[in-house]
């Protein structure tokens, strides 16, 4: 049995700490394609690099993520897949209950245009976006 005081018990609250703010679960949801530049979480979430990388740190203090030096740069990526699950499901768990209140308040109207992205890959000057702004060549470097 799993008393408050297991190991495990200890360390998943503080993997739940970690989570539980609206900037760093929406970089733990950036990091999910092969892990992000700091640069362009700053451009995708529209934050300064400070804040940006205050939440990095929780994040790496918590084991969720690792920093990559990449040349100039700093690359961030998940260290286990199964954060993204957690992520996954606490945004589907937060999606069914305002689902729910909808219908509730009678304003259900199948197409809610939640699955909009907002993303701004175009101003990106990431490694990886500006690379991916080139147009023709398939250059393997
Ligand atoms: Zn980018």
């Amino acid at each position: 049995m799993s008393s408050p005081n297991d190991a495990s018990i200890q360390d998943a609250a503080r993997i739940a700490r970690a989570i539980s703010h609206p900037v760093r679960l929406q970089i733990l949801n950036e990091l999910r394609e092969d892990g992000a530049y700091v640069m362009h979480l700053t451009t995708v979430l529209g934050r300064p690099q400070a804040n940006i990388s205050q939440h990095l740190m929780v994040l790496r203090e918590a084991g969720l993520v690792r920093a990559i030096r990449d040349g100039m740069t700093v690359l961030y990526e998940v260290t286990d897949p199964q954060v993204l699950t957690v992520v996954d499901q606490l945004i589907a768990l937060a999606r069914q209950r305002a689902g729910r209140r909808e219908l509730a308040s009678g304003e259900a109207d199948g197409e809610q245009g939640g699955g909009r992205r907002r993303r701004r890959r175009g101003k990106c000057r990431c490694p990886r976006c500006s690379q991916k702004a080139r147009p023709g060549r398939h250059g393997r470097g």
